[in-house]
């Protein structure tokens, strides 16, 4: 299994694990990546996104090697009714030029090459074993500091310096007393589907070219009245698609995220998108989304926490921020292996990279959106009836003057919803979307 004594050891080998590892070892650390899945990536799912700049920071011109399936030229967010939906998009051809924008990719593809370049570099890297619980040495007569991980088997794997980033659960970060519990409330539940489908039949159907790709988001139907979303990723030759949405709603409206995406699947217009596709992969996932004040202690003697696990989620971006949270533990743990310190004193470094961060801004101002929609759970559902009620009205050819069929329209609307509240739920839609 090789040596029993590293720099650091890195728990999970998901986006902020491999790249803590990868400059770690580009730096001549000696790093353990441990992964519980078979191997980087197959426990692993998103929609999913990988973000062109962020990634570029761990790994430049990545784009040229990795795995990834189509470069997103198309972006739709779509309010969806029944058997209809507003459509707000952009394309932009000059996304599928280098240096790109954003790609659709594969997460049991991606994190797999990722953590093979923490390899490359000098990473060690243990498959199939699970970090049971953090070892820690007594410092003087009341502290103690964290000095290695146990393994499931009993075995004690030692570092100066361990890095949880084992993503959403946050079982070890709860553990070792970082973090409380964390309320259902504070997670979205996913569930997504892989459908396999020729390049042409994909290319035909959203208006692409061999390499570009499409990515629409969507509110309301997907999700059946809870607060959620519902995504859609063309990838080379298959179409991903998933649903989901706040855990506590879905505990209490009592439905199964299966028969969500069921559901979502046999909508007339998604129906259209996929027909004739063979399912290839299931897998579901949660996000945490506790936002701001969930944030868990991000440092101790001996210790970081990064991604998921510190709970790095801002709007549709988790993956990138799982990144760069990697990148600032890396330097961080570089600067206290130049010490030769590794107390909370000098890993304090970490926690102000990280509340510097453009995304802890976003993170942080995305508090007001979570307390709004526990106060409108109904938001996204009465936002979509709105918009589609109005375009059948806008859009349906009648016989009468143009400014009478306006009124009618914004009396019906008001009927539904105070202007005010229209416009904040749309404002809180778009905001949750990641789009300010
Ligand atoms: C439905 C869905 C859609 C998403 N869409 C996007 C998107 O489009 N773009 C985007 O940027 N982000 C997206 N995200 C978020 C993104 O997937 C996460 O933010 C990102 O994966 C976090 O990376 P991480 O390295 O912190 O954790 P993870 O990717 O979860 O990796 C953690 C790793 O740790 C391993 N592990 C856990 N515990 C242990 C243990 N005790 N011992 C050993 N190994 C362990 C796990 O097996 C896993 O491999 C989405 C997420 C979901 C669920």
């Amino acid at each position: 299994m090789g040596n029993d004594r590293y720099d650091a050891v890195i728990v999970g080998a998901g986006p902020a694990g491999a790249s803590a590892a990868l400059l770690l070892a580009q730096n001549n650390s000696s790093v353990a990546l441990i992964e519980r899945g078979k191997k980087p990536g197959s426990k692993n799912m998103f929609g999913g996104s990988i973000y062109r700049k962020p990634t570029a920071k761990i790994i430049p011109g990545f784009w040229e090697k990795a795995p990834l399936e189509r470069s997103i030229v198309t972006d739709e967010l779509w309010l969806m009714d029944k058997n209809s939906a507003v459509k707000v998009g952009f394309t932009g051809l000059k996304f599928n030029e280098p240096p790109y924008n954003k790609f659709s990719a594969i997460r049991s593809k991606f994190d797999a090459w990722f953590a093979n370049k923490a390899v490359e570099a000098g990473a060690n890297l243990m498959t199939e074993t699970l970090v049971d619980d953090l070892v820690y040495e007594k410092i003087g007569l009341l502290k103690k500091k964290v000095n290695g991980v146990k393994l499931d088997n009993g075995e004690i794997i030692y570092a100066d310096v361990v890095l949880i980033a084992e993503g959403a659960s946050a079982n070890l970060t709860q553990k070792a007393g970082m973090r409380g519990r964390i309320e259902a409330s504070s997670l979205t539940l996913y569930v997504k589907e892989e459908l396999a489908l020729p390049p042409e039949i994909i290319e035909a159907r959203f208006n692409l070219e061999p390499g570009e790709g499409a990515n629409l988001g969507m509110i309301g139907y997907p999700t059946s009245g809870v607060i959620g979303k519902g995504g859609l990723w063309t990838n080379k030759k298959s179409i991903s698609l998933i649903t989901g949405g706040y855990l506590n709603q879905i505990n209490a409206k009592g439905i199964s995220p299966y028969q969500l995406l069921s559901r979502f699947k046999k909508h007339p217009l998604i129906k259209r998108l996929i027909a004739g596709a063979e399912s290839i992969a299931y897998k579901a996932h949660v996000i945490p989304k506790g936002g701001y004040e969930n944030v868990p202690q991000l440092y101790d003697d001996g210790l970081l926490i990064a991604g998921d696990a510190a709970m790095m989620i801002s709007g549709r971006r988790g993956s990138d921020i799982a990144m760069l949270t990697g990148l600032y533990a890396a330097e961080t743990i570089a600067q206290a292996r130049a010490a030769e310190d590794y107390s909370a004193k000098v890993l304090k470094g970490y926690e102000k990279r990280v509340m510097d961060s453009f995304f802890m801004k976003s993170i942080k101002k995305s508090k007001s959106a979570k307390k709004y929609y526990k106060d409108h759970p109904d938001a996204d559902y009465l936002l979509t009836k709105a918009a589609n009620d109005a375009a059948y009205r806008f859009f349906e050819v009648g016989v009468e003057p143009s400014e009478q069929k306006i009124k009618k329209i914004k009396k019906e609307i008001l009927n539904m919803e105070p202007t005010k509240k229209l416009i904040t739920d749309l404002y809180y839609g778009f905001k949750d979307w990641g789009i300010f």
